[in-house]
């Protein structure tokens, strides 16, 4: 196909703001791609593989300049002016090729398999003489763009596509280009993107308008699944009245999600936001091969940190750090070990086991797991249909330092990617969110040249806008080196930002919702001076969520829904 073709696209998919226009401009082209180019749907969200694949493009703003002075013979000086007074090396690149266009007039056809060949091979690039060699790939491509080709290539370079297009608008717009019945296809759809996460794979199958053909997409192991969330329960009592008697109740462990999969002696760890997180927890690796007895599987399960002394369970913000780290992982694994606590399987033996119930699912997890306390066990569960009995395993719960229970329906699927029903959380009335940080003001007198309080955002399920909802400054240290948790200062928040920063305004600074953390307050209270209509007392910091995408952030709903309970002032215990 050619790039124009695909440039094109992107110019009339970004030209409007309307969800249903841009669904109408995707489903028209993906009526035009053959299955041949299947991977223009990668290229479609900006990608070169499948979101979760680790080879990213990878290039800096640096080389994308040097790319574009070499491509247009215009100097890098001229090229960084443009790009101040654009700001968007994207639109530099369209202006400069334009220049140049009107001296050279000829130009190669571009196509989009040149440009995925080229792309691809820039994260298999190592060692020395790496720059040379991505400039050349990046310039050969530039060297042959039209004014709109290079815009576009540009911002593919820097991921930075400004298109608006999202998984969700894809799956409503296969359902609208290759199906009579839109709503039954956009759940199909959305179940095989949820099983496979690969949009070139699904759409190779609906491209044949056949829906049950969808059925053929397998569970793979090493592609990572999207998880099955939780809804809350207010009470035991309405735990059991939602999840019907008798159900299992399990431990809600305070840790992070870990999806396993092992074929043979090959382990693949992935977080839930898809990111492959094998190399840091090496011990997770070696407690699979020695305690799960099974040939193929995929696990879904939490790992929680524990004090290695007192054998004391941790909060997720003191171990969470050994979810990014990559070097010093012996010494990590020492000071910040954790026990996997495996709560489902997906897989097992050759066989997907989504559509088994999860009382058959929780039977084969106790067979397979050797319980080994403090590196690998079957989550605690108890069957029960007994109200008493539930109490009291909740307050056990949460004297061994979790955070609650879980309730699970015993007859139900699996559904990856859902927020079901039949899976409920209930914890204690914990006054936390987890918000986005959308802004930042600087800081004065020790705290200068820092970011001293941040703008706190939650998310409308609706609009997918993020709504402010108020300032913290508080709960962070003064500096890196002082040993406290949370485990982080006004500087190493204000790096993490930094490649978000949008627009400085004085001393305030926009920046795009990238960074999620949790925050604990006082109250929520209605408010004017915030666009979400609400304002948070006394918020302060408790951890990074790196595990959780902005799209993961407590939304308005909920946010209305805590400022409802506190009036209840329902608590535990
Ligand atoms: P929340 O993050 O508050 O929506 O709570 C749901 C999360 O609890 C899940 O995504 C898991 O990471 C975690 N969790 C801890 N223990 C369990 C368990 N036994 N079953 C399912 N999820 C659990």
């Amino acid at each position: 196909m050619i790039y124009l073709k695909l440039a094109e696209f992107y110019n009339e998919a970004g030209s409007t703001t309307k969800r249903l226009e841009k669904t109408r401009i995707l489903s028209d082209f993906l009526k035009k791609i053959s299955e041949k180019d299947k991977d223009v749907l990668y290229l479609m969200l900006g990608d070169i593989y499948p979101e979760y694949d680790e080879r990213k493009i990878g290039v800096s703003n640096q080389i994308a300049i040097k790319a574009i002075s070499k491509s247009t013979g215009i100097n890098e000086t001229k090229v960084i002016h443009e790009w101040k007074m654009l700001g968007d090396l994207g639109k530099v690149a369209e202006k400069l090729t334009e220049k140049r266009k009107q001296a050279t007039l000829h130009t190669h056809l571009l196509t989009t398999d040149k440009v995925l060949e080229n792309l691809r091979k820039l994260p298999e690039l190592e060692g020395k003489g790496t720059v040379g060699k991505k400039l050349a790939l990046i310039t050969e491509l530039l060297a042959s763009a039209s004014p709109l080709e290079a815009l576009y290539l540009t911002r593919t370079l820097l991921a930075d596509l400004r298109i608006g297009i999202k998984e969700s608008t894809v799956r409503d717009s296969m359902a609208e280009a290759f199906f009579e019945s839109k709503k039954e296809a956009k759940k199909r759809v959305q179940d095989a993107i949820d099983k496979t996460n690969d949009l070139a794979s699904v759409f190779e199958i609906v491209k044949t308008g056949k829906l049950e053909k969808l059925d053929k997409l397998h569970l793979e192991i090493g592609k990572p699944i999207k998880v099955m969330l939780a809804q809350k329960a207010e009470s035991i009592k309405d735990g059991f009245e939602k999840v019907g008697k008798p159900c299992a109740i399990e431990y809600k462990y305070d840790g992070f999600r870990l999806l396993i999969h092992k074929d043979r002696n090959k382990v693949i760890l992935f977080t839930r936001r898809l990111e492959n997180v094998t190399k840091q927890f090496p011990e997770v690796v070696n407690y699979i091969k020695e305690y799960v007895d099974a040939g193929s599987f995929i696990l879904d399960s939490e790992a929680v940190g524990f004090n290695k002394k007192t054998k004391e369970y941790k909060p997720f913000q003191d171990i969470s750090q050994r979810i990014r780290r990559k070097y010093d992982i012996e010494k990590l694994q020492e000071e910040l070990p954790i026990e996997i606590n495996v709560f489902d399987i997906l897989y097992y033996n050759g066989k997907s086991m989504l559509d088994e119930p999860f009382e058959k699912r929780t039977a084969i997890i106790k067979k397979i797991i050797k319980d080994h306390p403090y590196k690998i066990i079957s989550s605690k569960q108890i069957i029960t249909d007994d109200e008493k009995k539930a109490e009291k395993f909740y307050r056990q719960a949460l004297k061994d330092h979790q955070e609650g229970v879980m309730f699970k329906n015993l007859k139900t699927f699996y559904q990856p990617g859902s927020r079901v029903g039949h899976m409920l959380k209930l914890k204690p009335e914990a006054r936390d969110l987890d918000l986005v940080i959308t802004g930042g003001e600087y800081g004065t007198g020790k705290r200068h040249g820092w970011l001293s309080s941040f703008i706190l955002s939650c998310r409308d399920k609706k609009t997918g806008k993020f709504l402010e909802i108020g300032k913290m400054g508080t709960g962070i240290k003064e500096k890196a080196t002082e040993e406290t948790t949370p485990d982080i200062s006004f500087s190493e928040l204000t790096e993490k930002l930094r490649p978000y920063f949008l627009e400085l305004k004085g001393k305030s600074i926009k920046i795009k919702p990238k960074i999620v953390i949790a925050v604990t307050y006082q109250e929520i209270q209605h408010s004017p001076n915030y666009d979400s209509g609400f304002a948070l007392r006394f918020p302060r910091f408790m951890a990074l969520r790196p595990d959780k995408s902005p799209e993961d952030a407590s939304n308005l709903d909920e946010v209305k829904k805590d400022f409802e309970d506190q009036k209840r002032n329902w608590r535990y215990g």
